[in-house]
């Protein structure tokens, strides 16, 4: 079958003088001239106008049990029709899924899967799913794309799901927050300088993102991977630990193992002691600690 998908114009972004865009669906908040792409590869300036290069183009989509995301209080024992682009706005040297958030390095375009919200829905409901989740790669840089189709999912009364690094801003949250139910969002670090040097982002915008979810009602459970000797002290699992009851002591915290992958080969697995460590650490200050990925 014929689908005919065009790149579509951004609508979370504002035109500037000269036909220069700054894009606000996450917080780099690039500023983009004529024919350049932002931080994350898949929004371009075309002509003073910002184009999303990803709507419609899944370079990942599968059936998952929910508690792959992981999610262990939403819909428990059901699956979420699972889709990701390329791109990411993160640069974390440890990414599981680098080649599609590190597409530029691997493939030097962006390519994908035609698919229109239309199609994601049905197959969800065809497969027996309950809910929709924007996962693999960062969600916020396909945020209109994610939009359409949770908004359509919602109306057929599905639930749908973001799998976030939490660097959204608050305009992004608010466009698309009408349609999510639930959010598993990484807090990867207490320390600024971890995300600056790892991630090549800071650490503030993805603590705003946890407290305005919260508010805005959304379920939210966290994820933070234990890297050794890179964010596992006794002290940053505590902080980590406190800052999340100081949302809401229920939000489900999940450490995750971490195994060597893509530029970060030279750490060790996780030890079980330490992961159990956190465990102790985190029951301290919280109702639901979960040791993932082991
Ligand atoms: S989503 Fe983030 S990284 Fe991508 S263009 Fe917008 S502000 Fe830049």
């Amino acid at each position: 079958m014929f689908i005919k998908i065009m790149k579509k114009e951004c609508t979370i972004y504002k035109k500037l003088k000269d036909k220069n865009v700054q894009c606000l669906a996450c917080s780099h908040r690039c500023l983009i001239s004529k024919g350049r792409t932002g931080i994350c590869g898949v929004r371009q300036n075309i002509g003073g106008k910002l184009y999303l290069l990803v709507y419609g183009k899944v370079m990942a989509k599968y059936i998952d049990p929910i508690e792959k995301k992981p999610l262990y209080h939403f819909l428990p024992g059901t699956y979420a029709y699972s889709i990701g682009t390329v791109g990411c706005n993160f640069r974390c040297s440890f990414c599981q899924n680098y080649d599609i958030s590190q597409f530029k390095e691997f493939y030097g375009k962006v390519l994908g899967e035609k698919i229109t919200p239309k199609q994601i829905v049905n197959e969800a409901i065809k497969n027996k799913c309950k809910s929709i989740a924007y996962t693999y790669n960062e969600p916020t840089i396909f945020a209109e794309f994610a939009h359409d189709t949770a908004k359509l999912a919602k109306q057929k009364n599905l639930k749908n799901i973001l799998v976030t690094n939490g660097y959204m801003t608050k305009e992004c949250l608010d466009y698309i927050s009408p349609y999510i139910d639930a959010m598993n969002i990484d807090l990867k670090s207490f320390n600024d300088k971890f995300y600056l040097k790892i991630c090549k982002a800071r650490l503030k915008p993805v603590l705003e993102t946890i407290k305005l979810a919260h508010k805005k009602k959304i379920w939210i459970e966290i994820t933070t991977l234990i890297i050794p000797g890179e964010n596992d002290s006794k002290e940053e699992l505590e902080q980590i630990a406190r800052f999340i009851a100081s949302v809401d002591k229920n939000i489900p915290w999940h450490i995750s193992r971490f195994f060597p992958a893509y530029k970060m080969l030279n750490k060790p697995i996780t030890p079980i002691e330490k992961l159990k460590q956190a465990e102790k650490i985190g029951k301290k200050y919280l109702k639901y600690v979960y040791i993932g990925n082991v």
